[in-house]
């Protein structure tokens, strides 16, 4: 499913003929690393953080959602799930539920932060094969453009697009004050 910038909240379904680079990177890295040591990528890197705690803003029984190393859009956020899954379709009704709870929590939460109806892209990703799905951890990313108000955004400009991504913020104090806005 995909976003786009439009200022109401909406979804789309895209449908294309090859997989798009995205995906298609985290599919080879994951594979890569899965062939390696026998573990998911994303399993592996979930749990390192959730021992560390200081990128986690929340947690359940089956779902934590954590602000990664490597966040560019200020209180960009990952939602992992605790067990194995490798696709949206796959979560059984018990996870979904827990799965819709965090992310209420999430969203909640950006909404008190920034004292607006919080806007954001969002999307799923997991395996898109059936078979041969072993790497693949579904996961959700969030990317959010505010930075620090409701009238102050980020952009990707100038260097960003010639180079290389520049935080605003590093990911340990965005994860810092968005915890606080958990209830
Ligand atoms: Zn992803």
């Amino acid at each position: 499913m995909m976003g786009s910038s439009n200022p109401h909240p909406h979804c789309q379904i895209w449908a294309s003929d090859e997989i798009p680079h995205i995906l298609k990177l985290e599919d080879q890295h994951q594979l890569k690393y899965f062939n390696t040591k026998q573990s998911k990528l994303l399993a592996d890197y979930r749990d390192t953080e959730c021992r560390n705690t200081e990128r986690v803003i929340v947690e359940n029984d089956q779902w934590v959602v954590l602000i990664p190393f490597w966040a560019v859009w200020p209180y960009e956020t990952l939602v992992l799930p605790k067990y194995e899954v490798s696709r949206f379709g796959d979560i059984d009704m018990s996870a979904l539920k827990e799965f819709a709870k965090i992310n209420q929590k999430l969203l909640l939460a950006y909404d008190r932060l920034f004292q607006t109806s919080f806007p954001y892209s969002m999307g799923f990703h997991g395996s898109y094969e059936k078979t041969n799905d072993k790497h693949w951890l579904f996961h959700t990313h969030y990317y959010p453009p505010l930075l620090r108000s409701a009238t102050i955004r980020k952009y990707l400009v100038g260097y960003e697009m010639l180079a290389e991504a520049q935080r605003d913020i590093n990911p340990e104090q965005a994860a810092q004050t968005l915890r606080l806005h958990v209830q």
